[in-house]
């Protein structure tokens, strides 16, 4: 396999970086995780945007134009001979002192992965998911904004611990008001009455790609789609939910701390966007 680091690709083994780079030492970076379909790079601009959003909102200025980028996870994806796959794209503060201050760091550090990927096996997109919800509070929305894509995910896998302790594979995450946030690495929706609702980013929930396309894919299909703080209460009592994601893509959710959702079934309307999507995602992207 062949991993990019800033400038240069490598092999495997040589894909190293310092032990004082502040990615390592503090989390303090950036990253996404983008999917590779029928020798597309799927929403690549999208994700090039988020990745010099969440940076500039850290103050971290990524040392290559967007073009650049862009063309930099293509490449790794053809020196990979990839037509379908996951790409991991991470921009760290780079090496620094032992300290905090991230002005004493030097370059950031850009490393590409593109790999395979399979999150779930295929048999749980049949019968679906069941969560629970986590203990572990969503961080506070004003203490680090969720739409920062960063490298501290700490909150998360505290989160996937307790899901995993509980024999889940994901979970449900509230914020500090008890309300529905997200999972630990997915975004939530509920239909009920055939009305889709997801928790607005303010909630604690990371403006997902898979979640705005799918929201855009739904409204194209004469579907309502709304954004509203959600309580337990919506999701308990709701006809559907699911969960997007770039590496889940769309899954049913068919259980939630022991009630059933809706049939306990994977539900239609599920199914019908997510049929939308893989359509979508099959046809479109940055060509390889
Ligand atoms: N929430 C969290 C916490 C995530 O890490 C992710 C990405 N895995 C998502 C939501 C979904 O975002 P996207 O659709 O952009 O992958």
């Amino acid at each position: 396999m062949k991993v990019y680091i800033s400038g240069k690709w490598v092999d495997e083994e040589d894909a190293v970086i310092s032990v004082f780079d502040h990615g390592l030492l503090y989390g303090d970076g950036v990253f996404e995780g983008i999917r590779i379909y029928n020798s597309r790079v799927f929403l690549l601009e999208e994700h090039i945007d988020r990745l010099y959003d969440s940076a500039k909102a850290i103050a971290l200025e990524i040392p290559m134009a967007k073009s650049e980028m862009m063309e930099a996870v293509a490449e790794t994806c053809r020196a990979n001979g990839l037509a379908e796959g996951y790409i991991r794209l991470v921009v760290t503060r780079g090496k620094g002192s032992l300290g905090l201050n991230p002005y004493l760091c030097s370059e950031p550090e850009v490393i590409i992965i593109a790999a395979k990927i399979q999150l779930y096996p295929r048999e749980l997109y049949e019968n679906g998911l069941k969560i629970v919800t986590v203990g572990t509070v969503r961080n506070h929305p004003e203490a680090i904004n969720p739409r920062i894509k960063s490298l501290n995910y700490l909150n998360n896998v505290l989160a996937k611990i307790e899901a995993i302790n509980a024999g889940c594979m994901e979970c449900l995450m509230l914020n500090h008001k008890g309300e529905v946030a997200e999972a630990s690495g997915d975004n939530v929706f509920a239909v009920r009455n055939g009305e889709i609702i997801t928790p607005p980013s303010s909630c604690g929930a990371l403006e997902g790609l898979t979640r705005n396309k799918v929201i855009e894919l739904a409204q194209e299909a004469g579907l309502v789609v709304q954004e509203r703080v959600m309580a337990r209460y919506d999701l308990y009592v709701a006809d559907e939910v699911f969960l997007t994601g770039t590496a889940a893509e769309i899954i049913s959710v068919v259980e939630i701390d022991k009630r059933s959702i809706g049939s306990g079934e994977p539900g239609i309307i599920t199914g019908k966007l997510a049929d939308l999507y893989s359509a979508y995602a099959q046809s479109n992207g940055y060509q390889l």
